[in-house]
């Protein structure tokens, strides 16, 4: 950790912004996580400015200012292509509701401001013009022993603002920090208002922990805690869930390896997290083996995971992605299966979801905590047998056929309707089975020669 800022470190827009109010007569402070993730030595964002200005003052400070919320004192200045919000001082608030406060008002002190923040860490601010710090709840000091504490009593803060213990979870996993034992202590009294909070909030936190190195660090707080009994149950039902003798761990520790492991976007994090979800309610013992089995906890993990991404708004797309990925995270693949197995298996999943499906599944498969070499070599090989399948152009849709809907419906005699589709998916089941058929001839000579009723026509 820095414990002083060089002035080359701040965008040259937020130091000549700082100076205009400076020379206006007011005080400029950058404030919050930009300054925090500077002190820490890791790429800063969203540069915040706290200011005693108004924001009618700030306004007439700048030519290109957005009132971007304005009734919270924050306005945003633009320059050139960057831009910046700039927020009135703003002191401590009362919330009725547990999520937002009822009124804003504004305060002359900077020290005012900090003591409404969260936490000490991000209620550090710095002066870029005077060069100098505010910093009255030693935040640099709590950075330095890497330690999450809250501003004041951790119950009163928690009780105005639900979010807080979400927040303080998930930055445990994004700056590697411990909760200070009675920040955490007070987690428990404050989870009735935690339920308050709404569910795109705690998406939002779920999708920013999962940027971390190490999100598995906020999901065990959310474990011990209770934020995840509120928020997801059904994976504190793997803790303690035993799987079979491929695997070291019980189902939630091999979850949250596997979620580490799996170093991609957070969608495809997302998709660790839940991918054996269903597995606690479908273990039941092999008669054969006496070995633990979870048949078809994928396609039962898959509803899961969809009813809950649902309720918790994610968007379509990212739904759609972490669902399929859980569906298909069972890649049952041995050498033994023919040119044509793989083709089925690149159709099944789809050519986009291709790489992070084996990205989880070497994931999936290193989480076991036992020797993996043949699987990962399995999967090493899959992935080859795939890229020739891809470098081949085979045919995986009936986009891809040599013929269209048009020749189908000239070839059967038929004005449109479902056989065109049938016809045309039969056709492509055959060349997915034999690569070479896919000519205009060998197709409606194929098509010719079937048995009608295969597409609903006598
Ligand atoms: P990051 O941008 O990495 O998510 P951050 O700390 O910058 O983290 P923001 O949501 O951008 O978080 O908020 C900026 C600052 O506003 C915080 O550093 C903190 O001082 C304050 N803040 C944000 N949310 C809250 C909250 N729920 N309660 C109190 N203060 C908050
Ligand atoms: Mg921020």
């Amino acid at each position: 950790m820095q414990d002083r800022i060089d002035r080359a470190q701040l965008p040259p827009g937020v130091l000549k912004l700082s100076r205009k109010l400076a020379s206006a007569g007011y005080e400029a402070w950058i404030v919050g996580g930009c300054i925090r993730d500077l002190l820490l030595g890791r790429a800063a964002s969203d540069w915040d400015v706290a200011t005693n200005a108004t924001p009618t003052q700030v306004q007439r400070c700048f030519r290109r200012v957005v009132p971007t919320g304005i009734q919270h004192g924050t306005v945003t200045v633009l320059d050139g292509s960057e831009s910046y919000e700039v927020t009135t001082f703003r002191g401590e608030e009362s919330y009725s509701d547990g999520r937002r406060p009822d009124r804003v008002h504004f305060v002359d002190q900077i020290d005012a401001d900090l003591a409404r923040r969260d936490y000490t860490v991000n209620a550090i601010a710095y002066d870029p013009v005077h060069d100098r710090f505010a910093d009255p709840f030693d935040g640099r000091r709590d950075l330095l022993q890497k330690t999450l504490r809250t501003v004041g009593i951790p119950a009163e803060r928690f009780g105005e603002d639900g979010l807080r213990i979400l927040r303080g979870a998930r930055f445990c996993a994004t700056l590697d920090f411990e909760l200070e034992s009675e920040t955490e202590a007070a987690f428990e009294g404050a989870l009735a208002n935690f339920r308050r909070v709404s569910r795109e909030r705690v998406r939002d936190e779920w999708l920013k922990a999962m940027k971390s190195n190490k999100p598995s660090k906020a999901f065990e707080v959310m474990r011990r805690t209770g934020i995840l009994e509120i928020t997801l149950p059904e994976l504190l039902d793997q803790c303690g869930c035993e799987q079979n003798r491929h695997h070291a761990f019980d189902v939630w520790t091999h979850t949250m390896r596997t979620l580490d492991l799996c170093d991609a976007s957070p969608t495809e994090r997302m998709a660790a997290l839940l991918h054996d979800i269903g597995k606690p309610q479908t273990r039941a013992r092999s008669e054969k083996t006496g070995d633990w089995t979870f048949h078809n906890h994928e396609s039962i993990g898959a509803q899961m995971a969809d009813r809950w991404l649902r309720d918790y708004r994610f968007s379509s797309d990212e739904r759609a992605q972490i669902v399929h990925l859980v569906r298909h995270h069972l890649i049952c693949y041995t050498p033994e299966w023919s040119d044509a197995a793989v083709r089925r298996f690149l159709q099944r999943v789809g050519p986009t979801h291709i790489e992070p499906l084996l990205r989880l599944a070497r994931a999936d498969v290193l989480a076991k905590g036992r020797p993996v070499d043949q699987e990962l070599d399995a999967l090493q090989e899959l992935r080859l047998r795939i890229e020739q399948e891809r470098s081949a152009n085979s045919a995986l849709n009936v986009q891809d056929l040599a013929i269209n809907g048009k020749d189908v419906m000239r070839a059967l005699g038929s004005r449109g309707g479902p056989e065109v589709g049938r016809a045309l998916r039969f056709l492509l089941d055959c060349v997915v089975e034999r690569p070479e058929l896919n000519e205009r001839e060998d197709l409606l000579r194929t098509l010719t020669s079937a048995d009608p009723s295969r597409f609903g026509l006598k």
